[in-house]
């Protein structure tokens, strides 16, 4: 399964965040038997949607689709040069397929910033400094085993092209990420090479309470970023929120304002910079929510449940859910015409409630 990397440097509110992920953690919840990793947090994807499914189908069960996220320490200046824990961190970044930095905003006197002052523009120049030099350390021994490669026609001038491309983007001090498609680098290509800029970012900034609902400076944070996603959070009370049941957790959000947790947002976001959506299954056993990449045809969907439908497809009856909310019911939605057949090229939409027909 994909997962999102957490970075940050060191005291920016990584290990509370990532404790409140953790205690959302429906494998313990749902898999009593899944091996649990210390560093990795199993968190369900909010969805509304299947509540109402299980009322329509009267399902005993609801099973949301999941977001990893691994806790991956130790980024400090230097870390490109291994100094510290330096190489696993790297190791720990290149496994993950999108990165997403802790930044931190909250000013606390009793909590040290490694550079004594918060400046979030300036921890986040930090670490995608650290990145853009591991990347440009990556090129630096590649290029010329690539340039021979070319010669003797082992390998794509594509290839040769897209890693000077990248350099060039990364000379500049920029992450493939923001410039490297503006540059007209071919990012899958500069993925295969082993380049952590590709990756795409997410930002979460850790800031004070009274931020949560400063849409000023939320706005100017999330230009700073721009093209990825921002999530404004409160690491201290998500960890509280992350505690409490569902009504109790709600007036605290409400005392300060917003009307869900962090995390609900973090989770959400996360899922969409990996490229995922879901579509729905449901019946009277379980409403359930599975993950499919942006752009997946039916068969494909097929095959995330069992690899047998997707070999076997015959066709999906699929209603949108939107359609089934309103009529309340399949039988009401099949006579109002609003369920359809579908073949195996029909490219899947978010909240499909779909049945699959396959031969096996
Ligand atoms: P890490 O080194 O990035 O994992 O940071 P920690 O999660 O260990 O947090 C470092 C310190 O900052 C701890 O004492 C936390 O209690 C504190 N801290 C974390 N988040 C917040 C926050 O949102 N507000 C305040 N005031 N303190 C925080």
């Amino acid at each position: 399964a994909l997962s999102i990397g957490i970075v940050g440097l060191p005291n920016v509110g990584k290990s509370t965040m990532f404790n409140a992920l953790t205690k959302n953690n429906v494998l313990a919840a749902n898999y009593p038997f899944a091996t649990i990793e210390p560093n990795v947090g199993v968190v369900p994807l909010p969805d509304a949607r299947l509540g109402r499914l299980a009322e329509i189908f009267g399902s005993e069960k609801i099973l949301p689709a999941t977001v990893s996220f691994v806790d991956i320490a130790g980024i400090v200046r230097g870390a490109s040069e291994g100094e510290g824990l330096g190489n696993k961190f790297l190791a720990n970044i290149r496994e993950s397929d999108a990165i997403c930095q802790v930044v931190r905003a909250f000013v606390d006197d009793d909590v040290t910033h490694v550079d004594g002052k918060i400046d979030p523009a300036s921890d986040m120049e930090t670490i995608n400094t650290e990145l853009v030099l591991a990347d440009l350390q990556t090129l630096e021994s590649a290029i010329p085993r690539i340039e021979k490669e070319v010669k003797g026609k082992k390998t794509d001038k594509d290839v040769l092209d897209t890693a000077v491309a990248a350099r060039e983007v990364l000379e500049a001090g920029d992450t493939l990420f923001a410039k490297g498609a503006a540059a007209g680098v071919d990012m899958t290509i500069a993925s295969q090479l082993g380049l952590l800029t590709t990756k795409p970012f997410l930002y979460v900034f850790n800031v004070d309470e009274d931020q949560l609902t400063d849409t000023d400076l939320q706005a100017q944070w999330q230009a700073l970023v721009e093209p990825a996603e921002a999530i404004f959070l409160n690491a201290k009370l998500e960890s509280e929120v992350a505690e409490l049941d569902d009504e109790d957790a709600r007036e605290l959000l409400e005392g300060v304002g917003i009307d869900e947790p962090g995390l609900d947002q973090l989770a959400r976001k996360g899922f969409n910079t990996l490229g995922l959506q879901t579509y729905l299954t449901a019946g009277p056993k379980e409403s359930r929510a599975w993950t499919i990449h942006k752009g997946d045809t039916a068969p494909k969907a097929a095959g995330v449940i069992h690899t047998d439908f997707e070999r076997g497809f015959i066709k999906a009856e699929v209603v949108s859910f939107e359609d089934l909310d309103t009529l309340g019911s399949m039988a009401e939605a099949k006579a109002a015409g609003k369920v359809r057949m579908e073949g195996k090229d029909y490219v899947m939409a978010d909240g499909d409630v779909v049945e699959f027909r396959f031969n096996v």
